[in-house]
């Protein structure tokens, strides 16, 4: 079984996204591109030069529903004549914009966030929803977490790999021990832990870091030769990859506490320490990181957390 990536450029930050062809019977595509013309272009020459058309695809499978990832699913799929689609049900991005859901709003809110700011952090991801189409959700087929998809030769197993998002799959060959990682994994950033609801209980926020953790170790007890992250070039040295990302975890939580006022300090008022530049594209994606590490660092017992007319202050021990 093949495994043949093609990359496609992106409107965003981050660069060209790669999605992945698998060659046999169901044609499969893993991941989409965003909805740009740039994009479906992009992937039309990526899958001629295998051999293939949009029509031939079979099965659309999403490693997460970020907008770079699944943009382009409603189109191939309609162009495919109804290709499934397959994405884990805590992938709720896929639906509506992430930022209207009032849980959203709900867990900034407490994060410290001013009002202007969720306002501006709401804007700013309208802009970015027209790069995807929502589908509801009978139209997906949920992906489960070791499941198998079958192919005519070979198979790839389902590895529910939370932390980037709280539905994020990664598949892996097991013949060579290929991992194909959506966001889960990148070789040149330690991917962000977004700020999330719990798909279980949407009035908490999802443990994003802490999941992350796991799902780092058990890629790791697949003991990986190759993977294929969503950006980027492939990682062969896992094991050198995996002690980097917890050395980054790691330094970054120590700054997190120590950023951490005498009187308590929110969320917000670190992740803008953090990254003082950062514009509005980039606040919301530095305040999940500020809670994310923050959340870690209270799981751990290492901070305390108290919340103070309904804002949570993190306090030094
Ligand atoms: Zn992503
Ligand atoms: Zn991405």
């Amino acid at each position: 079984m093949r495994i043949v990536p093609i990359s496609l450029p992106t409107p965003f930050y981050i660069g060209p996204v790669n999605v992945y062809l698998i060659p046999q019977d169901p044609v499969t595509l893993i991941d989409t591109g965003p909805k740009t013309k740039e994009a479906i272009e992009a992937l039309r020459a990526g899958l001629r030069k295998a051999g293939f058309l949009v029509s031939d695809i079979r099965r659309i499978v999403l490693t997460h529903a970020h907008e770079d990832h699944c943009g382009l699913a409603r189109s191939v799929r309609d162009e495919a004549k109804n290709a499934e689609v397959l994405v884990h049900s805590w992938e709720t991005g896929h639906r509506i914009g992430r930022l209207e859901y009032e849980e959203h709003r709900a867990l900034l809110v407490r994060a410290g966030v001013p009002e202007d700011e969720i306002e501006t952090m709401r804007r700013m991801y309208e802009g970015v929803r027209i790069y995807a189409d929502s589908f509801a959700d009978h139209e997906f087929i949920e992906l489960r977490d070791d499941a198998e998809l079958e192919f005519s030769s070979g198979s790839l197993r389902v590895l529910h790999t939370p932390g980037h998002t709280p539905g994020s799959c990664s598949f892996v060959r097991e013949a060579d021990r290929t991992v194909i990682a959506g966001d889960c994994i990148l070789k040149r950033i330690t991917p962000n832990p977004v700020l999330s609801p719990d798909p279980i209980d949407s009035t908490k926020r999802f443990p994003s870091l802490a999941e992350y953790l796991v799902s780092l170790a058990r890629l790791r007890s697949f003991a990986p030769t190759l993977i294929h992250g969503g950006h980027g070039e492939p990682v062969e040295d896992y094991e050198e990859l995996f002690n980097r990302y917890l050395r980054a975890i790691n330094e970054r939580q120590s700054l997190v506490i120590n950023l951490i006022s005498k009187d308590g300090s929110t969320a917000w008022q670190i992740a803008r320490q953090m990254f003082p530049g950062a514009d509005d594209v980039h606040r919301f994606l530095a305040v999940s990181e500020a809670v994310a590490h923050l959340d870690l660092a209270h799981d751990e017992g290492k901070i305390a957390l108290e919340l103070s007319g309904g804002t949570e202050m993190y306090r030094r021990i």
